[in-house]
């Protein structure tokens, strides 16, 4: 089929547009669509995936060109509902396109949101999003269980995904801007299932006795942690007294990616074991997970080394961290609750939510690092729909209240 791109002026005054962070454009729009790679076509009209985080399970246009997205899990039953979707909508002529997502499995999770080169991303206005119901046989309604999107495609193709693209480009060309940093250190962790590389930097004092793990992306559709975690190592980085008295008494070793073939794939939760890797600390049946193991194990025996503090950076309904139980003794004391407390106090106005529970046996970071470390271990979640400004002061935020509350405690 032969598509033609026809030049249009594409809408005007499209509101609060999320973009990638300054310096991360990453180059995944640049190719030439190859459009028989299509996973669906007609009336003019093809749907692609083949760039990294495309995925779909089945998409259908019909001759009046509808088009029909349908998403399903990697795996049954699905684990987590976290419906990720993202694919490039290609026109012969401009037009206005009703797109349907019908979640299957799920109920509508993500945002859509919409950019014609990957980098820029801008939300749908809410009149262009209905999300619907479907009557089940018991008579009642479910909420969510379809989207209908209206879109307009313009000269260019368009990409549609439930978050921005933030793939292993989008990694290194970070990676690339940070890594001449004084105090940085970029190296190879090891290499995911598939074989990409997992990289990971160290921030600090390389003879530091003191080390705090930083790790992200265990979930591959959990971008808004990604938005996050950037702007919290680059505020470990800046040229401050704090982060300058931090880096001298501290190391931090930052793995921002531990699942980029479930990145790449645009799965919903997995690696390509078919595993959920933050339920895979202890077993570490993982290539990826056994990384992250012989990290901490590999601080822990060095006599001369100490973990302080494990974060985990992950995305939910909202913002809130999972943490240990006050009650609970951990190394530095009241760590977490003394954290927040300066957190709170940094950010007038805006909510600190905190959940704190511990379950001994189950296979997270949080649980283990706490379990086998004695550390504070503390799962940060921030909202699917949290406000990409305020999501960047967070990680600032939280960052600075991090490394004054760490040289408040006493050294070991
Ligand atoms: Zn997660």
């Amino acid at each position: 089929m032969l598509i033609r791109n026809i030049p249009i002026l594409v809408g005007a005054a499209l509101a609060s547009a999320c973009v990638a962070p300054p310096g991360e454009r990453p180059d995944i729009a640049s190719a030439t669509p190859d459009v028989s790679d299509a996973r669906c076509a007609n009336a003019g009209m093809a749907i692609d995936t083949s760039f990294p985080a495309g995925a779909l399970a089945r998409c259908d246009i019909s001759s009046d060109g509808r088009v029909k997205i349908t998403l399903s899990p990697e795996d049954e039953p699905p684990i987590n509902c976290s419906p990720w979707y993202a694919f490039r909508v290609h026109s012969s002529v401009p037009r206005n396109v009703r797109i349907e997502l019908d979640y299957t499995e799920c109920g509508h999770r993500y945002w859509p949101k919409t950019s014609t080169d990957g980098a820029d991303w801008t939300p749908l206005e809410s009149d262009h999003v209905s999300v619907g119901k479907r009557r089940l046989p018991d008579g009642s309604e479910e909420e969510g269980a379809s989207a209908i999107l209206t879109v307009t495609i313009g000269e260019d193709p368009l990409f549609v995904s439930a978050q921005e693209i933030f793939v292993p480009a989008t990694y290194d060309a970070w990676l690339d801007r940070i890594e001449g940093t004084q105090g940085v250190t970029r190296f190879e962790l090891g290499r995911s299932a598939e074989g990409r590389l997992i990289e990971a930097i160290t921030i600090g004092n390389p003879s530091a006795r003191e080390h705090v793990v930083l790790v992200g992306r265990q979930h591959p559709p959990e971008v808004t942690g990604a938005l996050a975690m950037l702007p919290f190592m680059e505020t470990l980085m800046a040229d401050t007294p704090l982060a300058r008295a931090f880096r001298e008494r501290f190391l931090v070793t930052a793995v921002p990616l531990l699942n980029p073939d479930g990145v790449v794939h645009g799965y919903w939760r997995h690696n390509t074991g078919g595993v959920d890797l933050n339920r895979d600390w202890g077993p570490f049946t993982q290539p990826e997970t056994r990384l992250m193991e012989r990290l901490m194990a590999d601080i822990d025996k060095d006599p001369d080394k100490e973990l302080r503090l494990l974060l985990d950076f992950h995305s939910t309904n909202r913002d809130v961290f999972y943490t240990i139980p006050d009650e609970l003794p951990t190394d530095p004391p009241l760590f977490t609750r003394n954290w927040l407390a300066r957190y709170q106090d940094r950010m007038p106005g805006y909510e600190v939510e905190r959940d704190a529970q511990h379950e001994p046996d189950r296979p997270i970071s949080k649980g283990y690092s706490y379990e086998t470390y004695g550390i504070p271990a503390i799962t940060f979640e921030i909202g699917d729909n949290t406000d990409r400004e305020l999501i960047r002061r967070i990680g600032v935020e939280s960052a600075i209240a991090m490394m004054e509350e760490l040289l408040a405690t006493a050294a070991p």
